[in-house]
């Protein structure tokens, strides 16, 4: 999946909508200190699913929706979309969340749960910590990482992290099958 579009209205300083293109080349965002060239990753992390208030620089959930100025009135709600194309296919992604709480995350217009689009991610190499995106320091976290790290972020880069998260819910599955099996056998021991 390639990124092609990033939009965002009300998201932090974004109280106006913005469409971002992004080249085939490279897309640089200028801009004088504070104007809101970090909050453009923050939206990206945070459409893909961040859960980490640090990761996004937020104190609470709902700090992420534009809190208006003295020239403006606060959003009632922030809204993220990334346009991917996948082999001629576009494809978007969606998350919207109301001043009061109300979250949303979107899959081509329709409400789809976070663990289906986790799970569309990850089949297309964005894992639960997208390496997709280096922020600063991450370079030196990378090369100065275990040799089980590095191959775990390789894993993920490669798209076969979503196999190793659906073994692990297997294997608990598998877990739970046992305890009940052999509480039936306990019983039938007892009724016997
Ligand atoms: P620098 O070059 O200093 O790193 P930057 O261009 O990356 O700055 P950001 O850190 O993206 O700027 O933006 C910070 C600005 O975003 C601050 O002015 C902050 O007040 C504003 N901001 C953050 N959250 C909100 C919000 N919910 N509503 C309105 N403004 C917000």
């Amino acid at each position: 999946m390639v990124l092609k579009e990033i939009f965002i209205k009300g998201f932090k300083s974004f109280a106006d909508p913005v469409r971002i293109e992004i080249s085939d080349r490279v897309t640089v965002v200028v801009g004088p200190n504070g104007s809101g060239k970090s909050n453009v990753v923050d939206a990206i992390r945070w459409v893909l699913g961040e859960q980490s208030m640090k990761e996004i620089r937020a104190q609470e959930r709902e700090d992420v929706v534009f809190w208006g100025n003295e020239k403006r009135p606060p959003a009632q709600y922030a809204y993220v979309e990334l346009v991917f194309e996948d082999n001629g296919n576009k494809v978007s992604i969606a998350r919207e969340l109301s001043r009061d709480g109300v979250s949303k995350y979107l899959l081509n217009g329709d409400e789809v749960r976070l663990k289906d689009l986790r799970e569309l991610l990850m089949s297309h190499g964005f894992g639960k910590n997208p390496y997709s995106i280096i922020g600063q320091g991450q370079i030196d976290k990378i090369v100065s990482s275990t040799p089980e790290s590095l191959r775990s972020i390789i894993e993920e880069i490669a798209g076969i992290g979503i196999y190793r998260e659906k073994k692990k819910e297997a294997l608990a599955k598998l877990d739970a099958t046992q305890i009940n099996l052999s509480r039936i056998t306990d019983v039938l021991f007892e009724v016997d």
